[in-house]
């Protein structure tokens, strides 16, 4: 089923809202930047990976097939951002005494796990930069026979003079050199051109290097990106997510590459999400003012209450990220989950007969009234994944004097497609936050074979008051009677 309401999305492209429309009929291809395996990634780079799971939650919910890639970066992303400094997961192998590898098998491995716990849909595809140098050298190879690309002593560059429109994405003024950046190197044509391959450093041996054309030698970040979304999703595809720090660089050499090989426009939407602050300042592992999920966590904080924060604030909003405010949202979520409890226990006494329903208006009345609050929220989400909006909506529905229960809760589960807050999970039996997310790191144990540690959760999740069952769809929870 498709939905009447048009959505539309803001197109940093464009630099306006604009009707979104597949370009293959009912079917969406969506590619988002995934996360730079080196280190634990930090609630600001979750809240882009959030950004583009409300997106995709939203084009199935409207009906759409979705074909949705989020990559692995795990090779090319130097220190500065750009062309030089070092590799981010060689540099954090060293540190930790172990191989370049094992670093990105990790942090993919941690990541996965946070992103389930989150409650992030899995991507159709997941693929590791590493894995596809093939398809980043023959793009590079495209390039050179078009003539936008020339050699360095420490690379292959792609010359940006010869892209027409270079840098309308983010509007660059061409005539200044780029924003704050030093071209530090001198044989750069212009400081905005961009390293296609390096070359390994003579001085030092590289873990991570392959042989190509124009000698032994890694990608560089943005190719990997054109490479990985093209191959799994073909140019033109439908829309590209990331951070707004994106939009400048990384996206916009995206655009040079792809325009490039394709001749023309492969992106039709390109989406940004806002950053994460604290005190004001961008959440960055840079500036050391990151948390993880793992502070989450340990402050015994359910990591559904991050995700309620990000959903109450727009997704092109800054967020400033308190501790005040997670364990407000945290409130809110839990009071949701109170109110589900309640009328699912209210759905059920009126299920055996009794009957309960105090303000019952007549039938015809209370669908209008549903109708209403479902067009409330889904307009909210329908106009450029207004969240906070329909979050509003979905307590709308649960204040709701003049719904049944069963109505309520019908609604709850239809407008938790595109939220992800697990709300009628348990509906049955409702669980509390903090069972759940145990429930969830057990889950996570068990994908990575980790016996022990499964079997330590579930002790603890029994000391708390709950029988965990396993079932081929997944794990049955009841209470424990006393
Ligand atoms: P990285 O792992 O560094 O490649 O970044 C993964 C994603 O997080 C990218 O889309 C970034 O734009 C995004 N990101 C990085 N820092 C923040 C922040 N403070 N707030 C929101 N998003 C961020
Ligand atoms: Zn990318």
């Amino acid at each position: 089923m498709v939905l009447t309401t048009p959505l539309t999305l803001y197109n940093s492209l464009t630099k306006r809202k604009e009707r979104f429309e597949p370009q293959k009929r009912g079917h969406v291809r969506i590619y988002v930047c995934g996360p730079t395996v080196y280190e634990y990634a930090h609630i600001g780079n979750f809240r882009a990976f959030l950004a583009a799971d409300t997106l995709v939650r939203t084009l199935r919910y409207r009906g759409y097939k979705t074909t949705y890639i989020r990559n692995i970066t795990d090779v090319g992303h130097l220190t500065d951002d750009a062309d030089q400094g070092e590799d981010k997961v060689e540099k954090s192998a060293v540190s930790k005494g172990i191989s370049a590898l094992e670093v990105g098998d990790m942090f993919t491995k941690v990541f996965q796990g946070d992103a389930l716990a989150l409650n992030l849909l899995t991507p159709d595809k997941e693929p590791r930069a590493s894995e596809h140098i093939e398809e980043q050298i023959l793009m590079i190879r495209e390039l050179e026979k078009r003539g936008f690309t020339y050699r360095a002593k420490d690379g292959i560059y792609f010359d940006t003079a010869k892209m027409k429109g270079y840098g309308k994405l983010a509007s660059l003024d061409l005539h200044t050199s780029s924003e704050g950046r030093i071209a530090s190197n001198p044989e750069k044509k212009n400081p905005r051109d961009f390293a296609l391959w390096k070359f390994s450093p003579e001085e030092t041996k590289r873990q991570m290097e392959w042989p190509s054309p124009w000698g032994v030698g890694f990608p560089g970040w943005h190719i990997e990106c054109s490479a990985m979304s093209r191959k799994y999703l073909g140019f033109p595809f439908d829309i590209h997510m990331g951070g707004i720090d994106h939009a400048s660089v990384h996206h916009t050499n995206e655009i040079a590459q792809n325009e490039g090989v394709f001749g023309g426009q492969t992106v039709k939407f390109w989406l940004h999400s806002e950053f994460v602050l604290i005190d004001g300042k961008k959440m960055s592992k840079s500036l050391g003012n990151t948390y993880t999920l793992k502070d989450v966590a340990g402050r015994g904080i359910s990591l559904l209450a991050f995700r309620y924060m990000t959903l109450n604030t727009h997704y092109r909003q800054k967020l400033n990220f308190t501790w005040d405010a997670l364990i407000a949202a945290e409130n809110s979520l839990n009071a949701l989950y109170d109110s589900v409890e309640h009328l699912t226990q209210e759905r059920n006494k009126v299920r055996i007969g009794r009957r309960l329903l105090s303000a019952v208006g007549s039938l015809r009345n209370i669908a209008v009234r549903g109708n209403k609050i479902q067009s409330s929220f889904e307009n909210s989400v329908a106009d450029d994944l207004n969240t906070p909006q329909a979050l509003a909506a979905l307590w709308e529905l649960i204040k709701s004097p003049s719904l049944s229960p069963s109505v309520k809760l019908s609604y709850v589960r239809r407008f938790d497609q595109v939220l992800g807050l697990n709300l009628t999970l348990y509906e049955d039996v409702v669980i509390p936050p903090r069972i759940q997310d145990l429930i969830r790191e057990r889950e996570v144990a068990r994908k990575k074979t980790d016996w022990p540690e499964a079997d330590r959760l579930r002790d603890e999740i029994a000391k708390l008051g709950y029988a965990l069952r396993d079932t081929e769809k997944g794990p049955i929870i009841t209470k424990i009677k006393k």
